[in-house]
């Protein structure tokens, strides 16, 4: 059986995190090793001979702070110790957003279409410092007019006069990591925000102008019955919000709960309950279920998570972010000492990069595809299965029970698929 812990729903793991692999999200697939030499002399290293295939790029930006630590959370992300490491690392970023600029990519520069700034949390950032990685990202890029620039943010690191000044950066939509509404819940995960907060913080957003707000939310939570998950389920709703993410808890290594186990975890059938709850109740609110973690209102898909779901091209910056440019994935180094020496040195510092193949590239653009309502061309299906018998009767099963469906050229899979996925995701890579 398939089972809900298996990674497809689980919560985002950020480009920073290396070892989620085919996790839920918009996670791109991050480079898992070296598999080929790249230049080491070179400061540019794996990138010194990618060249961008796409017109425009993501640029995701990792900002590894936290005030505490999530018991769940498996992120790299360290607690807040002093503003000290905070602006060691602007200018770290800075830095190397400017040594990104410098890379030669071959002489191509296509525009910077979104930016992210995830973590982590962002949100702690002052606005000047949002400022700077943001005029570094435009002095060093073309950026499109319709650019869209998301911050993280925490319910109880902003306020009105943050966000405010986050949109006078250029910030245009916010996400912000509500959770539950469960105030018996949230501090069991270890959460520093109650229900009220989250709504002032929503609020916030609002008034500070913000038209794009999407709101996370977690499902499986400790504690958490399925009249629970629709109680609060429809009190976000009320907010009306552009874009949900949620995601189905899971212990991952790494984290506290990962290794010592969650407390009152309910039985997988309530999760299953949960979820399909979710799809029921924004579908009646209009939301489309565009991912299979993530529901939008109409025009208001998150853009950058679509150039991972679409395996287009990113730039990363930041301790553990992953890009991806031409045929070369790259991981960034994780510790955050680390990272700020090697970058003042002038050098990228990428610590894991991998050429892609042919084949594993069709495996990726397959399971990244069908992980959303727009599927991927059923050529690419043909071109799976046709030396892999065992696979083609995988899929042509999925067909017959309705899982998966094949109309004008796209295969796609239905709500139904989506909860089962992972089984199938785990062969077509
Ligand atoms: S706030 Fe987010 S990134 Fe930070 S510890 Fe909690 S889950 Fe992890």
């Amino acid at each position: 059986m398939n089972t809900l812990t298996s990674s497809h729903l689980r919560r985002p793991a950020p480009p920073s995190v290396p070892e989620t692999g085919l996790a839920g999200s918009p996670t791109p697939l991050p480079a898992t090793s070296a598999t080929e030499t790249f230049p080491e002399a070179s400061p540019f290293g794996a990138l010194a001979e990618a060249t961008p295939t796409s017109a425009e790029l993501g640029f995701y930006v990792h900002v590894p702070f936290c005030r505490k630590r999530c018991y769940y959370c498996s992120f790299n992300t360290a607690p807040l110790e002093d503003r000290a490491s905070v602006e060691r690392y602007v200018r770290s970023a800075v830095t190397e957003i400017e040594l990104l600029r410098a890379a030669p990519l071959n002489g191509r520069r296509p525009e910077i279409a979104t930016v992210f700034l995830g973590g982590g949390t962002p949100s702690l950032l002052e606005p000047d410092e949002v400022a700077d990685i943001l005029d570094a990202i435009r002095d060093g890029f073309a950026v499109a007019a319709d650019v869209e620039i998301t911050v993280e943010c925490n319910p109880e690191s902003v306020m009105h006069d943050k966000l405010v000044a986050y949109r006078a950066a250029g910030v245009n939509r916010v996400s912000l990591g509500v959770q539950s509404l469960d105030d018996s819940i949230l501090p069991v995960l270890g959460r520093l925000h109650d229900a009220r907060g989250a709504r002032a913080a929503f609020g916030a957003a609002r008034e500070a102008g913000f038209g794009n707000v999407s709101v996370d939310l977690m499902y499986g939570l400790p504690g958490l019955d399925v009249a629970g998950w629709r109680r609060g389920l429809a009190g976000v709703l009320d907010w009306q919000p552009d874009h949900l993410s949620a995601y189905g808890l899971t212990l991952d290594a790494g984290s506290l709960w990962g290794a010592t186990g969650a407390p009152r975890v309910p039985a997988e059938e309530t999760t299953v309950a949960q979820y399909r709850g979710l799809c029921d109740a924004a579908g009646a609110r209009g939301f489309e279920h565009y991912e299979i973690s993530n529901w939008a209102r109409p025009g208001s898909r998150s853009r950058h998570n679509q150039i991972y779901w679409r395996r287009g091209e990113y730039l990363a910056a930041g301790p553990g972010g992953c890009g991806f440019i031409g045929n070369v994935r790259y991981g960034n180094t994780k510790p955050l000492a680390r990272y700020c020496a090697l970058v003042e040195e002038r050098r990228l510092p990428i610590d894991t990069s991998e050429r892609l193949t042919e084949r594993q590239a069709l495996g990726e653009r397959l399971i990244l595809g069908l992980r959303t309502v727009d599927g991927v061309p059923a050529t690419d299906l043909v071109l799976r299965t046709a030396d892999d018998a065992t696979l083609a009767l995988r899929v042509e099963t999925w067909r017959e029970r309705g899982l998966l469906r094949v109309d004008d050229g796209r295969a796609r899979l239905s709500e139904e698929g989506f909860l089962l996925s992972d089984a199938l995701f785990v062969e077509l890579l």
